[in-house]
């Protein structure tokens, strides 16, 4: 059976077409500047490229060249769009109401709808890329898979603020945490590499990409997470600043007279590695930077370590018992140095890194010495993957 998988951010929109029977990935592609000038779609099938230079002005009309793609004569991967047996959402916030993936109908889009406030940048065009494939693709089932369900079985200690308790009740401010479908993907991969029975495994997920989150997971369940209401708190980010004192951004509305808006540019936008470093937010060009003697550029990954290590400790203590630590997404799978100097320090629970086995990128690995007590591994993430399986399980289409 073949499920499409859909990921809709504001301006962009990745794909890709699977094959279950064999989890094979057939087509798949990216469209970038939906809306704006120079639009494009990048499609890959049949072991060919082909990239289309069209005006796309909103996401349906990109979702139709992409349909149009899947069933190309050169790159098509199929002949027909009724080979996709359903096609799988990546929806940004479910709020409280969904701790799992779910088919899609009018009430689970009216709930997607009430999560806007939530998820004001994100779930709009999620919303979109559901509408517009039930009206191109009719008939066919749509399940929406949420980076947020994962994370809702945390204790209620770990997702309640301190603040005054009718915030939550009644505007439900409270720690949600975001990537959980990665983290999902990845501790169940690091269960099977231990060969241990996903319930007995207490395992740590370093998400370390653009966006950055650790998650604590215990017998298959999330029971901490460090991203919050929105994905700006926790770890320090490529452009995000992560926790700072809340009183900093009273601080400054006062003395700079920021707006709201400013405020929320400036701790999304200029902050994190960007902000500290001034060079970019790319860890790649910051790593180079600082290998050139780049003070500020050491500083950035300085305190971008820091904040995962100590996280890290943080969680081996709501966990009691740490089995394996994860390193997945863009940094975490392929900065040695970064998995390095996060590890440092470590020792004391258990963590002892192999620099051999370490250098390595991208690929499933385990990293830590020969009877370390704590394992580590690099487990490559593959969101899509998770969501074509959830799809999959829900439509009971195989
Ligand atoms: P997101 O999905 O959040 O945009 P990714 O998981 O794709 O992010 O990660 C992107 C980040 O991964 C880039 O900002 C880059 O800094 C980092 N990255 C990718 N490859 C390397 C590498 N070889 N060395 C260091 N950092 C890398």
């Amino acid at each position: 059976m073949k499920i499409l998988v859909i990921n809709c951010g504001s301006s962009s929109l990745k794909y890709q077409l699977f094959d279950m029977d064999g989890e094979q990935v057939l087509a798949k592609g990216l469209v970038e500047r939906i809306g704006i000038d120079g639009s494009r779609l990048k499609a890959k099938g049949n072991g060919k490229e082909k990239l289309y230079e069209v005006e796309m002005k909103d996401h349906k009309e990109a979702l139709r060249y992409v349909l149009e793609a899947l069933t190309d004569e050169e790159i098509g991967a199929i002949t027909s769009l009724h080979q996709i047996g359903a096609v799988g959402h990546r929806v940004v916030h479910g709020g409280e109401k969904y701790s799992a993936s779910v088919e899609i109908d009018d009430d689970v889009m009216k709930g997607i709808e009430e999560c806007i406030e939530l998820a004001p940048l994100h779930n709009p065009p999620n919303l979109v890329g559901i509408k517009a494939i039930q009206e191109l693709m009719p008939g066919a089932p749509n399940v929406a898979v949420f980076d947020t369900a994962f994370h809702q079985t945390m204790p209620k200690e770990q997702y309640i603020y301190a603040l005054p308790y009718e915030l939550y009740e009644d505007l439900k401010v409270r720690r949600y945490g975001f990537h959980g479908t990665s983290h999902k993907f990845v501790s169940d991969r690091a269960a099977m590499m231990l060969g241990m029975e996903k319930e007995d495994v207490n395992v740590i997920t370093c998400h370390l990409g653009n966006g950055a989150s650790l998650a604590a997971v215990k017998g298959g369940k999330c029971v901490a997470t460090s991203m919050g209401m929105t994905p700006l708190e926790g770890l320090v980010m490529g452009t995000r600043c992560g926790n700072i004192d809340p009183q900093i951004v009273t601080f400054l509305m006062a003395k700079r007279g920021y707006s709201i808006e400013e405020m929320d540019n400036i701790m999304n936008k200029k902050s994190g590695v960007l902000g500290v470093s001034g060079v970019s937010s790319d860890f790649r060009d910051i790593e180079e930077e600082a290998k050139k003697g780049n003070e500020r550029a050491q500083l950035a990954l300085d305190i971008f370590h820091d904040r995962v290590r100590k996280t890290i400790a943080a969680y081996a203590t709501v966990l009691g018992r740490v089995d394996a630590i994860v390193f997945t997404a863009g940094l975490g799978e392929n900065s040695k140095e970064s998995r390095m100097e996060i590890c440092k320090n470590l020792e004391f629970m258990g963590v002892e890194i192999d620099a051999a086995k370490n250098d390595t990128r991208g690929k499933e690995v385990e990293i830590s010495k020969d009877g370390a007590k704590v394992k580590a591994f690099v487990i490559p993430t593959n969101e899509e993957l998770m969501i074509a399986r959830d799809t999959l399980a829900i439509t009971d289409c195989g």
